[in-house]
């Protein structure tokens, strides 16, 4: 075992008591309750944050409301705003081990994930989208409007920032997500109220901190830490809000994308997904096997865009599930921390309680386990990774988002009469698909439901790259030109001239 050191900074964040942060601040009343933050892998209290009531999210919104109203931010030039959010990039890389031991410790993850996508992709995500702030424009038009006679027109549209934003994130990648939606948000002029998830809010308070360190003026980024049914709700309700940009589950986004169309808000969802990965008979084995350790397993399958359901052309069904078996049983389970370990905790007891149930249900629809629903000799909320075979179309393991270390495999033998099994799902996040054969890829990327997918690899995100679903998984894009974009009204302009 190789576990790493707490830094003390870290320690120190932990000791302390969270309040929300609002209007660039700590901000708690007589009244605030606290609830417990819980480290996975050992299942301990870690640190406490405040509990967001109704009241606490309409103080937030009405501060960020009054900074989007006095321009504090949007009025900056678009050069100087691209400044501060690139030095908040810097900020984050400086202070990257710290961020990294906080989101292991809150989340479960594996340090390395937390070093490089978690930490290192951020880095990444805002640079990229800090360019942006100095690249959004509108559109000229000759216009044909024949009245009155003689008289001329200009027409242009100009991108404007849509006002205030309510971010909500899921726990599986806190930060990640966070600035998925934060830093776009404040690329196109908007202010922000975060709400991270209650199990996994420490990154994104301490994210806070450092955008005031950057020089994001106080009002503009807010963060409240609550339950979705009482502040999340009281969030995506309030009337101020003009955008909503939403991760989380499919049920929970239809009621946010429901109360933002009672206030004509705008709204965008990234909800679940029950991703398939296809394998044609041409692949090596050792690069499927590759590809399904990554897009299978990384941060224990809690991930959105995970694959879950590997569908194996027939000819090579026994040679890749026993070579995957054998991966398997070689994945060291363990800590975040151990930087030996490859199979980390579950976020919480809840997660592995859910995950624990899709394994007993596909036993009880007569699935067989080639491996894994091993007892865990671990404190903490670990599930073995599993793999279950020759997995039936119709049970619930196929059908269901487990979002956890559990892949199902399917035999086919026919590519095209298992498509329409691949698409008879509600899902439609993310798919690969595998082959050496151009001819083959080009005939089934456009018959394959998704809103991304990988060819010859499974999972790799790119901040230019748009990510988001179709179907029940969501409307809308991150990523991208798009996605900031999405943080701006489209003002028409119509001058009338001689
Ligand atoms: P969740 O839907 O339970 O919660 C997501 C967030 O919504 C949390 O902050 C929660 O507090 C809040 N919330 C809950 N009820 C609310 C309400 N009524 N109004 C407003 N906010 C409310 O999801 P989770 O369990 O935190 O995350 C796992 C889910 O997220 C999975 O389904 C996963 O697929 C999905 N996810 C999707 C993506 C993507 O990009 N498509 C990425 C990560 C996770």
């Amino acid at each position: 075992m190789s576990t790493i050191a707490i830094l003390k900074e870290v320690q120190a964040f932990l000791d302390e008591t969270h309040h929300h942060f609002i209007n660039g601040q700590a901000v708690s009343t007589a009244n605030t309750t606290f609830q417990d933050v819980f480290n996975p892998a050992t299942g301990a209290k870690i640190s406490q944050v405040a509990v967001a009531t109704t009241d606490d999210v309409n103080k937030a919104v009405e501060v960020a409301h009054a900074a989007y109203k006095d321009q504090r931010w949007s009025s900056l030039r678009p050069a100087d705003r691209e400044k501060i959010l690139y030095q908040l990039s810097v900020l984050v890389e400086q202070h990257a081990e710290i961020l990294a031991q906080l989101e292991t410790l809150n989340q479960g993850k594996s340090i390395h994930i937390s070093r490089g996508v978690e930490v290192g992709g951020t880095v990444e995500y805002i640079r990229y989208i800090a360019g942006w702030t100095t690249k959004l424009t509108g559109e000229t038009f000759d216009v044909s409007i024949p009245v009155p006679p003689g008289t001329k027109y200009t027409a242009y549209t100009k991108r404007e920032a849509v006002g205030v934003v309510a971010a909500i994130t899921p726990w599986n990648f806190p930060l990640a997500i966070a600035c998925w939606k934060v830093i776009p948000a404040l690329a196109a002029g908007c202010t922000v109220v975060l709400k991270p998830s209650p199990e996994t809010p420490l990154t994104s308070l301490y994210l806070a901190k450092l955008a005031k360190l950057a020089g994001i003026p106080d009002g503009v980024f807010n963060v409240i830490v609550g339950a979705g049914a009482e502040a999340g709700q009281a969030l995506v309700e309030h009337k101020l809000v003009r955008k909503i940009s939403f991760t989380g589950s499919t049920l929970v986004g239809k009621k946010v994308g429901t109360a933002a169309v009672n206030h004509m808000a705008h709204f965008s969802l990234e909800l679940g997904g029950k991703n398939p990965m296809i394998i044609m008979d041409d692949v090596a084995t050792d690069k499927a096997i590759q590809g399904i350790m990554m897009g299978s397993f990384m941060n224990s399958g809690q991930v959105c865009a995970a694959a879950s359901r590997i569908y194996i052309h027939q000819k090579k069904y026994d040679e890749i599930a026993a070579a995957l078996v054998t991966a398997v049983k070689g994945l060291k389970v363990g800590a975040g921390l151990d930087e030996t370990a490859q199979i980390q905790p579950l976020v919480s007891a809840r997660q592995r309680k859910s995950v624990q149930h899709f394994i007993d249900q596909a036993k009880q629809e007569g699935n067989t386990i080639l491996y894994g629903d091993q007892p865990v000799d671990q404190k903490g909320f670990y599930v073995s990774p599993t793999v279950i075979g020759h997995v039936k179309p119709d049970s619930t393991v196929v059908k269901e988002e487990i979002f956890g270390p559990v892949v199902v495999l399917i035999p086919f033998s026919d590519i095209d009469s298992v498509l329409a099994e691949v698409n008879d799902t509600d899902y439609g996040l993310a798919a690969s698909l595998w082959t050496d054969s151009l001819d083959t890829t080009m005939r089934l990327l456009p018959q394959i439901e998704a809103g991304i997918v990988w060819v010859n690899v499974h999972v790799p995100l790119d901040p230019a790259m748009p990510f988001g679903g179709v179907k029940q998984s969501g409307l809308g894009r991150d990523f991208g030109k798009a996605s900031v974009e999405s943080y701006t009204e489209l003002k028409t302009v119509c001058i009338a001239h001689t």
